[in-house]
């Protein structure tokens, strides 16, 4: 379960993380109150969306008055983010910022430890400078039963590039961030841009805190988090028809049947997308079931194909309950049905039960946006260069 900027800072300043002093407002008239009770010569205006990019998208403002910061509030307030419409604003007191830093503290399966991230290279996209100078990007990995404790955060500061004297103060913070990740129960806790002021003092200016959802039984307070406006409109209406389905940040979308032949699939398109310049990663996990019929392919396909970030589509399906002919008649009609609005391409990977049919049902209706490929790795690959080839 993800948590808004501002519910992360309320935990980090419960747990003495350094933060400003902030108000959330969901109309322009609270934003001048909260402003006007801040009483900072500077205050910023961030819009609550469970995304990152908020900046980018203009969803960070600065304010030098109240009017000014109900003026951005008003701007702000049901701006479209990345698919998701901002109901609510954080009011905060500004920073006189000296550099942007970048923290991060994860859930690492592979090592069945956590995994601690730092760069002196903050404030930007993380993945981007993970790829481009990834000697930039410091990492650590954590003994779980040990926590990040004081030693471990100076060493990760130290690799980050601090000096001994800069790493001190920053290890005081990664601490107490490790503390908010362990007592809250987290699988993410990062911070971008942790930032030191112009008068020194280290502030984290964002937060995003994931909790592992296993451990709810444990947090009764947890209550609080629920919410349903804030949840991807196309999980959303994905639910309300039954479809087992999970909005990710890529932009090829991806179909199967079965957990585990979509699981893989998401790991093949990852791989095949690693080995393009764009990266093109999955847009979304949707597993239709198995012994599903042609109108649950038809509504998956109409949800993914709404899906503004997907530029390719992979249906990947082994025929076993579900007869290929099956879910070739359910891409067809859900083509017939989406008529000028499906206008991505789709590549088809079927095997097993009914194939033949399956596979000739589709080369017959020679639909102009589908493409049959036999194997998994193949369609992958095709679907990851169409999708790079869209972007
Ligand atoms: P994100 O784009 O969704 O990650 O939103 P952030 O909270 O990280 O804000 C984006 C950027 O806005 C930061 O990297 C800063 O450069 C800038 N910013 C945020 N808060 C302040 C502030 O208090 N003062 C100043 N000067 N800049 C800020
Ligand atoms: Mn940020």
């Amino acid at each position: 379960m993800d948590l808004f900027e501002y519910q992360a800072r309320d935990l980090f300043q419960a747990s003495g993380v350094p933060v400003l002093p902030g108000l959330v407002a969901s109309t322009p008239e609270e934003a001048f109150a909260a402003a006007t009770k801040l009483g900072a010569e500077l205050v910023v205006v961030k819009a609550q969306v469970k995304t990152g990019g908020r900046g980018k998208a203009g969803g960070v403002r600065l304010a030098r008055t109240p009017e000014e910061a109900a003026a951005h509030a008003s701007a702000i307030l049901g701006m479209d983010i990345k698919g998701h419409l901002v109901r609510r604003v954080l009011i905060a007191a500004g920073a006189d910022i000296a550099e942007e830093y970048y923290f991060s503290l994860l859930l690492d399966r592979t090592t069945g430890g956590y995994l601690a991230m730092c760069s002196k290279q903050g404030g930007v996209e993380i993945e981007k400078l993970a790829v481009e100078q990834p000697e930039a990007l410091a990492k650590l990995t954590i003994d779980p039963l040990v926590g990040l404790d004081h030693p471990a955060a100076r060493e990760l500061a130290k690799r980050a590039g601090f000096t001994a004297e800069e790493a001190g103060p920053i290890a005081d913070v990664l601490v107490k961030l490790g503390e908010v990740y362990r007592d809250q129960d987290a699988t993410l806790v990062e911070v971008n841009p942790l930032v030191k002021t112009t008068d020194g003092k280290i502030i984290a200016l964002d937060g995003k805190v994931t909790l592992d959802g296993n451990a709810a039984f444990r947090h009764p307070e947890w209550a609080q988090y629920a919410d349903d406006a804030a949840e991807d409109p196309l999980e959303l209406r994905a639910r309300e028809k039954g479809l087992n389905y999970v909005k990710l940040d890529g932009s090829v979308g991806v179909i199967g049947n079965g957990a585990g032949l979509v699981m893989s699939t998401l790991d093949v398109v990852a791989g095949a997308g690693a080995d393009l310049p764009s990266q093109p990663r999955p847009a979304n996990f949707l597993d239709i079931g198995g012994g599903a019929s042609a109108q649950v392919m038809a509504n998956g396909l109409e949800i993914i194909l709404s899906d503004t970030d997907v530029r390719s589509v992979f249906v990947n399906v082994f025929g076993g309950i579900t007869a290929c002919s099956e879910v070739a008649k359910g891409i067809i009609d859900a083509l017939a049905i989406l008529g000028d609005r499906a206008t991505k391409p789709i590549v088809v990977r079927l095997d097993g039960n009914a194939v033949e049919i399956g596979r000739h049902m589709l080369t017959e209706a020679a639909h102009p946006l589908v493409e049959l490929v036999d194997t998994m790795d193949a369609a992958a690959r095709r679907a990851a260069e169409l999708a790079a080839a869209a972007e």
